[in-house]
């Protein structure tokens, strides 16, 4: 069936989606309530529509300034690299981090051909110029692989001179996990990682 097939390929176009995911959600949409579906086609319609980045820190926003930005009482001597917004929300979720972000979009990546210029790197180097002194600490809370690594190097050699301290995340041990099925990477940069207590 045609309408069926265009469905099950655009849902494999979905990150993550293989080819039974993708039929599987064809064929709830076959059997979905026409309400149901109205509503997908509506919300699918509202995010591509107005859905922008945040004139500051590149994060998701329906306004020009995102939810973080335009919350005054956040400390903008701290900004926190990011690849992606939903990173952002992680980050928010944990409730203990009260500085502004900056999502570049991405990691540099010869591999993939990620260039500099095919991320937000410029807009963090401006942002973090035109600070006149207000910026304290950059924390690199880049991804914990070899893109998100070369990342921190890159924007430490960058921007070293024009921020008091940059920072990276720590790599730590699961909680609730046990030591014994860590796989000896996370383990090793956890142990060198490790805190005074
Ligand atoms: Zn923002």
């Amino acid at each position: 069936m045609k309408s069926l097939d265009k469905l099950i390929s655009l849902f494999r176009r979905f990150p993550g989606v293989g080819p039974k995911q993708a039929e599987r959600f064809a064929i709830y949409t076959v059997k979905a309530a026409e309400g149901e579906v109205e509503d997908l086609v509506e919300a699918l319609r509202a995010v591509k529509s107005l859905v922008k980045y945040c004139a500051e820190c590149w994060n998701y926003s329906e306004g020009g300034r995102c939810s973080v930005c335009s919350d005054t009482a956040r400390d903008r001597s701290i900004i926190c690299v990011v690849e992606h917004p939903q990173d952002v929300a992680a980050i928010e979720k944990t409730k203990t981090f009260a500085g502004v972000y900056h999502v570049l979009h991405g990691a540099i990546s010869p591999t993939e051909g990620i260039t500099p210029g095919a991320i937000k790197l410029k807009e963090l180097s401006d942002r973090v110029k035109a600070s006149n002194g207000i910026l304290k600490e950059l924390i690199i809370a880049t991804n914990p692989d070899a893109e998100g690594e070369a990342m921190a190097i890159y924007l430490t050699r960058l921007l070293s001179k024009y921020v008091p301290k940059i920072t990276r995340i720590a790599y730590g041990v699961p909680l609730g996990g046990d030591i014994d099925y860590l796989d000896e990477i996370t383990l090793g940069y956890a142990l060198k990682g490790r805190v005074k207590i």
